[in-house]
């Protein structure tokens, strides 16, 4: 089981920002900036490469949830960035799909 699905459990505590049926929001404990927040669905799935047609809805729910945390958090003027990190190369640690929120500060690009 991954962290992430305890956190969905509530076996482990997180600061829960958002939440919905199918996903759950959550601060990230290693912020990156002055909002980060992780959007994660219920159902695991473990990573982008691995969604297939059936993932499609839920795919969509975690785009439309960070939409939701993001006006929540009051980052819909100012701007924010989601990001998902799939495999070595981009870091991925978790695998369990999850969206990045950013936001609350200046975000370079290209990303290191
Ligand atoms: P990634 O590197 O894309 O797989 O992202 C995993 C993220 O999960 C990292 O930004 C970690 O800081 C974060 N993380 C790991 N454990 C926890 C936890 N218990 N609560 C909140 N965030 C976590």
């Amino acid at each position: 089981m991954t962290i992430f699905e305890k956190i969905v459990r509530r076996d482990i505590p997180a600061d829960i920002v958002w939440e919905d049926d199918d996903v759950l929001a959550f601060r990230d404990v290693n912020p990156q900036a002055p909002v980060h927040v992780l959007i994660v669905p219920k159902r695991v799935v473990s990573r982008l490469a691995e969604a297939t047609p059936a993932d499609e809805a839920l795919l969509g729910k975690l785009l439309l949830a960070s939409r939701a945390v993001a006006e929540k958090l009051d980052l819909v003027t100012s701007g924010y960035r989601v990001v998902i990190n799939n495999g070595p190369d981009a870091g991925e640690s978790v695998p369990h799909l999850h969206l990045h929120l950013l936001g609350k500060r200046p975000l370079a690009w290209p990303p290191g």
